[in-house]
């Protein structure tokens, strides 16, 4: 025996807390909806976990950044899914669904029934095991996706003041975590097999005024190589890395963040995969009419790229949640999702945010220096298709966020580079 509910979130992340929040306003009654997560906790807003909750003062703590922050009066505690009538069944991972029966099996034996479910299991971290890399289990060596791999490297953190820190990966993780270990007194090595950090996203211009920043907090760089071995001490903690290129680092604390793969393989030969992702319509539906597939799981028709994609960034989680939700509650009212892919990220006192698609020619525009406003126009086909800018106001960022969804023509590309931001003014 089991329960049964209308509808089930499978997960309890970003979008899950998001899609929570949309059935409320659409009006659900008590014990129609149900969220089941591994995790222990209520949906967060996970980007805090790499900024805020590695502060060495006054760092971020649940219940302050729950779901969903800066969208809703009141964050989604524990309390407001009781008083919701929403069953948030926690610290319960989900075995086995069976789609055609419409069912879950949690790893408490529980089955539980839904008439429409919501796929929100996310991504998870990419190991070093499956590059062949053994020891990633050491205490010191520390992944960040969820809150209990916060919670260690914090621990690591606090235990390794004045000491080394080798980041592997230079991505989201890589730089944000970066900048977290240096403003908590950490001396940071960042290794990638890239030549510039963010290398897909970042132009080799971009990338060198950040890394030009972070050399001069004292970060060092080696790049084009990836992490070979660990060393290690008797109490199998981690004291050094060692490196293809022969080099080798002490380390007190390893941080990695070499990319994610989504979590899909409850529904491998139930459902159809894309990309990588849970293959899903413009109204989040996925190849079985009752099963809907949002944020980092989804794999979504971009319209405005006339494109498949899966996207790993709380902006489309926090709207393909919404969709989904409106798609299922009102289907007639609902059209297609049209999303203009976002992505933003804070180190330090920057703060740069990016709309469209980086692909194609660049041009570059502003002044290139800390603290000062600059960006980028990719021009795909004679069109604009992406936008970058760091050190915008907000009035900015809609600019060029409006500008970027209109794909407008672009004429004389030395021209945009000398105009710069008040192009965006002038689509
Ligand atoms: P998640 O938030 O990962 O949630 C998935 C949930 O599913 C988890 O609760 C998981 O436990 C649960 N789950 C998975 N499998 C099962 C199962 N079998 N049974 C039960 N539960 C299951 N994006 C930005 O745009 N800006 C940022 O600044 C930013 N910072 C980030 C910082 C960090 C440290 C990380 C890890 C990510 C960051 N991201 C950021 C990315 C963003 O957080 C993700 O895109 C977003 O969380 C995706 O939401 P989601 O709900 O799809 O997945
Ligand atoms: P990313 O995909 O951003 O970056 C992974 C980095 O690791 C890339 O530079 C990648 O290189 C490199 N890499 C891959 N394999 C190896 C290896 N064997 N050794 C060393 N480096 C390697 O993933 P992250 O792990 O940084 O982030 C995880 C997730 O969290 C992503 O979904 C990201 O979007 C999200 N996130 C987003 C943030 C934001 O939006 N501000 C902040 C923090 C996390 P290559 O490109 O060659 O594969």
């Amino acid at each position: 025996m089991g329960r049964a509910f209308v509808y089930v979130i499978l997960g309890g992340g970003v979008a899950a807390g998001y899609a929570a929040l949309e059935f409320t306003r659409r009006g659900v009654s008590e014990g129609e909806l149900c969220i089941i997560s591994e995790e222990p906790v209520a949906p967060y807003e996970r980007p805090a976990l790499s900024k805020g909750f590695l502060l060495p003062e006054s760092p971020a703590r649940l219940p302050s950044f729950h779901t969903c922050v800066g969208e809703n009066d009141e964050k989604l505690t524990p309390k407001w899914y009781k008083e919701h009538g929403i069953e948030l069944v926690l610290g319960t991972r989900v075995k086995s669904v069976d789609v055609r029966r419409k069912t879950l099996l949690s790893s408490t034996g529980e089955t539980i029934s839904y008439k429409f479910l919501i796929i929100a299991t996310g991504a998870r971290a990419l190991k070093l095991e499956e590059f062949g890399v053994e020891g990633s289990d050491a205490e010191n060596v520390c992944y960040l996706r969820d809150l209990s791999d916060a919670n260690r490297l914090a621990t690591a953190i606090q235990s390794s003041a004045n000491g080394n820190a080798v980041v592997i990966g230079g991505g989201y993780i890589g730089m944000e975590c970066a900048a977290s270990l240096v403003i908590n007194k950490i001396n940071v090595t960042m290794v990638f097999p890239e030549a510039h950090c963010m290398a897909r996203l970042f132009t080799p211009k971009i990338a060198s005024l950040y890394e030009d920043y972070y050399r001069a907090k004292g970060v060092e760089f080696i790049k084009g190589t990836v992490l070979t071995s660990f060393e290690f001490d008797s109490n199998k903690k981690v004291t050094a890395v060692n490196l293809k290129d022969g080099n080798h680092l002490p380390a007190d604390v390893v941080v990695v963040g070499i990319g994610i793969r989504p979590n899909t393989s409850l529904f491998e030969g139930q459902l159809t995969i894309e990309k990588g992702g849970i293959k899903v319509n413009s109204k989040m539906q996925s190849s079985d009419s009752s099963v809907y597939a949002i944020g980092d799981v989804a794999t979504f028709p971009v319209k405005l790229f006339g494109e498949m994609r899966r996207l790993e960034h709380v902006d489309s989680a926090r709207k393909s949640a919404r969709h989904a939700v409106s798609a299922i509650m009102e289907p007639e009212k609902t059209g297609e999702f049209d999303y203009l892919p976002f992505f933003y990220s804070r180190v330090f006192a920057f703060s740069w945010q990016f709309y469209g698609d980086p692909v194609g020619e660049v041009v570059h525009f502003g002044e290139f220096e800390e603290g000062k406003t600059f960006g980028a126009y990719w021009i795909k086909k004679g069109h604009l298709v992406g936008s970058f800018l760091e050190g915008g106001s907000q009035e900015e960022y809609e600019t060029i966020s409006k500008a970027t969804r209109l794909k407008p023509a672009v004429t004389d590309v030395e021209e945009l580079g000398r105009v710069g931001l008040e192009y965006a003014e002038t689509v």
